[in-house]
C-alpha cells in the first residue's frame, strides 16, 4: 500500500453543519462547516480529538493569552493553518514505507497477531486459550480499513493498558482519564465549528510551558527514528527532560508494525466502508518506550499525601466518575488521602475571559482491570468557574461521604447478624449513592452560583442528604418481607444510625448557630 499523508488526505470521519457525514483532511480544519468528529466508536472519537489537538498544539499554539484570544475572536485562518502544518508533513505519513505513523522504525521480528488486537475489548490469546471470551467473541473483527486502522492504532498508543511481560503502558499509565473543555454554546448557537471546539483546548505556549518545536524530529514524534527501547538490562526509560515535552501528545509505548503487504478487499469491520486495502495482521514486540515522570496536559493527576509515592493519573473506576471526584478535576485541592490536580488544559482555560461562550467539562476513558477493558465511561459535567464556592462544595462532599459510611454500616447491620464478618462486594451501595445524589449536587452548585447564602444552603443540603440516606436504607431493608428479614435487627440498626445521627446533626448545627451569634 502506498503511503498517504494524514494531514492532506481526507480521512477523519466528521459531521457537517447540514447533518451530512464525510471525511476531513486536517489541513482543512478551518472550514466552518465542519462541526464534529463522527467516529464509529466513542473511544476512536476521543482519539481523533486528541490527534487534532496534538497537531494544533505542535504547529499553531499561540504564544500567549492575547494571541489565543485573537484567534478566538477573529477566527482560524485556513492559510495560516496550512503554513503551520507544512513542517509536520514528513512525520504524518501512513503506509508500507518507513517512517509510518505510530509504528516502529525498524522491521520487527516479533509475534504476528490479528489487527483486531488494536482494540481493547478484543479477547487476548489467554482468553481464547481459556475459552473465556463470553461477551466479546473472537473473530468478529478481522479486517480494518486504513482510516479506522490509524485511529485504532493511535488510540491504543494513547491508552495502552498492561499487555504482559514488557508490553509497556501508555505515557500516562494504562487507561487514563482524559478531560477536555467542551464548548456547549457560542453566541447563542449550539452548532459550533469543530476548530472552535478544539481551540478551547489548545494552550498558549507560555501558560503550558510548551514552546513550538524547533525541529519536527523524533524528540516529538518517536516513530521518526529508532525506538528508545526498554529491555531490562540494556534499555532506557524516557523522561520529559530527554525528549521534547510535546511528545506527551504522541507517546508510543507499543512497538507495532502493520502488515501492509497482504491487503484484502471487502467491508471494514468497524465502519462498514468498502475498501481494497483492508488490513488484517501486524507484528508486535515488547519493550517499547517506557515513559517515566510525565504529566500529560489532558489528564488530571493525584499526589498521595503519604510521602514517597509520586503523581499518578486519574483513571475511570467501576461505576464511572462520581461527583465527589469531579471537584478535583476542576480545581486543585485535597481529599482525605490525595492532593488533586486538574489537567493542565482545564487550568489554562480558566485564564481566558470568555464572552458569549457556555462551556463544560467532558471526561472519558476506559476502566481497565490489568489488560481487560471492563467498561467505557464518558461524562459531561459543568465546569466550575466560580472559585469562591469551591470550599462550600468540598464541605458538601464531606457531608455526603459521612452519610455514605453511615449508610454502609447501617445496611450491613440490618442485613447480617454478624455485620463485621459480612463478606461480599458492597461497592454497589457507593455507586448508587453517588449517582442518585448527583442531581441534588448540581442543584446545589446552581443555587450557590446564583447567590444563595452558603450557610443556609449547606444546612439544607445536610438535611436533604440525610433524608435521602435514610430513605435509601428503608427501601433496601423493608422491600422483601419473605426473605428472612429480621425486623428487630432492622429497627435496631435504624435507631442506632439514623436517630442518633439526626440528634447529632441538629445538635451540631445548633452549636454552630450559637457560636456564630456569639461572634
Ligand atoms: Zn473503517
Amino acid at each position: 500500500m502506498n503511503n498517504f499523508s494524514l494531514l492532506t488526505t481526507p480521512w477523519l470521519p466528521v459531521r457537517f453543519k447540514d447533518g451530512a457525514m464525510g471525511k476531513l483532511a486536517p489541513v482543512d480544519l478551518a472550514d466552518e462547516n465542519v462541526v464534529d468528529i463522527a467516529a464509529s466508536r466513542a473511544d476512536l472519537k476521543g482519539a481523533a480529538w486528541q490527534f487534532l489537538l496534538g497537531l494544533l498544539q505542535c504547529s499553531i499554539a499561540p504564544k500567549n493569552r492575547t494571541r489565543w484570544e485573537d484567534v478566538w475572536v477573529d477566527g482560524l485562518s485556513a492559510d495560516t493553518l496550512h503554513r503551520a502544518l507544512e513542517p509536520l508533513e514528513h512525520a504524518f505519513q501512513f503506509g508500507g514505507e518507513t517512517p509510518s505513523f505510530m509504528q516502529d522504525f525498524e522491521p520487527l521480528t516479533g509475534e504476528k497477531v490479528s489487527i483486531a488486537s488494536l482494540l481493547p475489548e478484543i479477547p487476548g490469546k489467554q482468553a481464547i486459550k481459556r475459552n473465556s471470551d463470553h461477551f466479546i467473541k473472537r473473530g468478529v473483527t478481522e479486517y480494518l480499513c486504513p482510516h479506522c486502522t490509524v485511529l485504532s492504532l493511535f488510540s491504543l498508543q494513547l491508552i495502552s493498558p498492561e499487555g504482559g511481560r514488557g508490553y509497556r503502558t501508555g505515557l500516562r499509565g494504562g487507561g487514563p482519564m482524559t478531560t477536555l473543555i467542551e464548548l456547549q454554546e457560542f453566541q447563542g448557537n449550539r452548532q459550533t465549528p469543530l476548530w472552535r471546539k478544539l481551540w478551547l483546548n489548545v494552550m498558549p505556549q507560555d501558560i503550558a510551558e510548551m514552546p513550538l518545536p524547533c525541529s519536527c524530529d523524533e524528540s516529538v514524534f518517536p516513530w521518526l527514528a529508532k525506538t528508545r527501547t526498554s529491555e531490562p538490562l540494556t534499555g532506557v526509560n524516557t523522561t520529559p527532560e530527554e525528549v521534547n515535552t510535546l511528545q506527551a501528545y504522541w507517546g508510543m509505548p507499543r512497538r507495532i508494525r502493520l502488515d501492509f503487504s497482504s491487503l484484502h478487499s471487502g467491508a471494514c469491520d468497524l465502519c462498514g466502508t468498502h475498501s481494497d486495502e483492508l488490513l488484517r495482521e501486524m507484528t508486535v514486540k515488547n519493550y517499547g518506550v517506557n515513559y517515566e515522570g510525565w504529566r500529560h496536559p489532558l489528564t488530571p493527576y493525584r499526589l498521595p499525601l503519604k510521602e514517597g509515592i509520586g503523581f499518578y493519573s486519574v483513571k475511570p473506576q467501576p461505576g464511572g466518575l462520581i461527583w465527589r471526584d469531579w471537584l478535583g478535576l476542576n480545581h486543585e485541592g485535597a481529599s482525605d488521602n490525595n492532593a488533586e490536580y486538574p489537567a493542565l488544559v482545564v487550568k489554562a482555560v480558566g485564564a481566558h475571559s470568555l464572552k458569549d461562550a457556555r462551556i463544560g467539562l467532558w471526561g472519558f476513558g476506559y476502566d481497565f482491570k490489568s489488560n481487560k477493558a471492563r467498561c467505557w465511561y464518558e461524562h459531561h459535567l459543568p465546569l466550575l468557574l466560580t472559585e469562591n464556592i469551591i470550599p462550600h462544595l468540598r464541605n458538601a462532599a464531606q457531608t455526603a461521604s459521612r452519610n455514605l459510611s453511615l449508610l454502609r454500616s447501617a445496611l450491613k447491620e440490618a442485613w447480617f447478624a454478624d455485620a463485621k464478618g459480612a463478606r461480599g462486594d458492597f461497592s454497589f451501595i457507593d455507586i448508587d449513592f453517588w449517582n442518585l445524589t448527583q442531581e441534588r449536587f448540581l442543584t446545589l452548585i446552581h443555587d450557590l452560583e446564583n447567590g444563595w447564602e452558603p450557610d443556609d444552603r449547606l444546612s439544607k443540603w445536610q438535611t436533604d442528604i440525610w433524608l435521602f440516606t435514610r430513605r435509601y436504607f428503608d427501601d433496601h431493608v423493608f422491600t422483601n418481607p419473605h426473605d428472612g428479614v429480621d425486623l428487630k435487627r432492622i429497627m435496631m440498626a435504624r435507631k442506632k444510625y439514623f436517630t442518633k445521627s439526626a440528634e447529632k446533626q441538629s445538635a451540631k448545627a445548633a452549636k454552630a448557630r450559637k457560636q456564630e451569634a456569639a461572634e
